[in-house]
């Protein structure tokens, strides 16, 4: 690959699983030496537990969310100083559900972006096209929306994110993206980032391919040269699965 990154693999287990699946996912994950970093989102109920699980192995956790407040009486959040200090390196930030059911936009991402980077999480920024969107080929326009205004005053040349570009019409539905037509979006995404920052910031930020990743595409869409890892929702679930997706980066 040009770009010199080790490759990504994370978990969105959204609102699945218990501690049944903590214990069958670990025990298929923990002791395989994976060439990809592979990253678990379980519900923040269960972090505590994964990470415990996980202190000895190369596994790293994230949340799925994470408050734009810092502290103070919002009830029901958790702050990005808590998911650090907790032992958490990443963090969703925008995740398309978040947008369609919980009301979240562009400023609040970059509210929570703000908030991860001063804790020292690293946010994984969410975006993509609805289905009418796409159909009205609008997804350059609305992918340089999302960046521009989630990214806004946010300075990367000392500290790092990731991009999950996730075609909202993909997620779920079975139906991923073509790997060649998902390599241009990526493209697309990392042209943004180096007008936005710089060749360098464009460079070194991973990008995420999520929508309907299992294995049977997980490998084809890997081999693309600015598809850095891949967010796997459902896959995920299944402990062989998904380690059979985290084999292939
Ligand atoms: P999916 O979900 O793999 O089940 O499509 C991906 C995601 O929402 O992150």
């Amino acid at each position: 690959k040009f770009h010199n990154k080790r490759p990504i693999i994370m978990a969105n287990w959204k609102l699945n699983g218990g501690v049944d699946l903590i214990c069958s996912s670990v025990a298929s994950l923990i002791n395989q030496p994976f060439a990809a970093e592979i990253v678990i989102c379980p519900p923040y109920l269960y972090l505590r537990d994964m990470l415990n699980f996980l202190q000895h192995s190369q596994i790293n956790v994230g949340s799925q969310n994470v408050s734009k407040f810092k502290s103070g009486a919002y009830t029901g959040e958790t702050s990005a100083q808590m998911l650090k200090e907790a032992g958490c390196q990443y963090c969703l930030v925008g995740h398309s559900e978040r947008r369609e059911t919980f009301g979240e936009n562009n400023a609040s991402c970059q509210l929570k972006i703000e908030r991860a980077l001063q804790s020292g999480l690293t946010p994984v920024l969410c975006i993509g096209e609805s289905q009418k969107e796409y159909e009205c080929d609008l997804t350059e326009q609305v992918l340089t929306r999302q960046l521009t205004e989630s990214l806004e005053n946010i300075d990367l040349s000392q500290q790092s994110i990731c991009i999950a570009y996730e075609p909202v019409w993909a997620i779920g539905t079975g139906k991923s993206a073509n790997a060649q037509v998902a390599q241009k979006v990526h493209y697309f995404i990392r042209q943004q980032l180096k007008a936005m920052y710089s060749e360098q910031t464009a460079q070194n930020t991973r990008i995420m391919y999520g929508g309907s990743v299992n294995k049977n595409n997980a490998e084809t869409m890997l081999e693309q040269p600015d598809i850095d890892g891949l967010l796997v929702g459902g896959a995920s679930l299944d402990p062989a699965h998904f380690s059979e997706i985290c084999n292939y980066a």
